[in-house]
């Protein structure tokens, strides 16, 4: 549920089994509870994993928020994860005819409402051959002809009050756009300055010009 509504409120206080509660509550069929209640179990078991779900292959694909906003790696969250951790961001930056594309931050976790490159966050930094094999990589590129990595930066390492953030830069160049871009704010390049980004967006940035 935390990944199919993208709910971010902590699954294991209080405030979470109360919230979830009510929203199991709301799901529940009335003609055949039991078997609703199974199968909602079963797809948490067999389909919609902790670690890797098998999201090309799930019927809720095009209801999932966490799938939409590239959150699945982050939810559900449970409250004693969000003390201190470790994040792995592989940014992509991708350029398109002198253009490229930024999403803002929604996320209240870090760095709200600052603008970023589109973002795969993983338990690891990715290699170009992981890169390639990620649902989320495939699912972007999947109508554009050609989409080449030129190069990823290197690992740079950010902290913060309550999280150490591991990054990398992808540049990769397409040949043609397609729909799952226009979810992104698709901007000039040289127009990058005018946006407010993190300080490590901006460390990136530096190197490019
Ligand atoms: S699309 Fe992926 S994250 Fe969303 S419900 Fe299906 S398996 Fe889970």
């Amino acid at each position: 549920m935390a990944r199919v509504f993208g709910i971010e409120t902590a699954i294991d206080n209080n405030v979470g089994k109360k919230e979830f509660t009510q929203l199991a509550q709301n799901l529940l069929s009335e003609s055949d509870p039991a078997l609703h209640n199974q199968a909602i179990m079963e797809f948490g078991a067999l389909q919609c994993v902790p670690g890797s779900p098998d999201c090309n292959n799930c019927p809720l694909i095009s209801h999932c928020r966490a799938f939409e906003l590239n959150t699945i790696s982050k939810l559900p969250v449970k409250s004693q994860k969000t003390k201190v951790s470790n994040r792995y961001f592989n940014y992509l930056f991708i350029e398109f005819q002198g253009n490229t594309f930024i999403q803002k931050r929604t996320a209240k976790d870090v760095w709200q409402n600052l603008y970023e490159f589109p973002l795969i966050e993983t338990d690891q930094l990715l290699s170009s051959s992981e890169l390639i094999e990620n649902d989320y990589f495939k699912s972007l590129f999947a109508d554009v002809t050609e989409a080449n990595i030129l190069k990823t930066s290197n690992p740079m390492k950010h902290v913060l009050s309550h999280r150490v953030i591991y990054a990398q830069f992808i540049s990769i160049k397409i040949s043609n756009l397609s729909k799952s871009f226009n979810q992104f704010n698709q901007i000039k390049i040289n127009d990058l300055d005018d946006f407010a980004v993190s300080r490590l967006m901006e460390l990136f940035m530096e190197k490019l010009s």
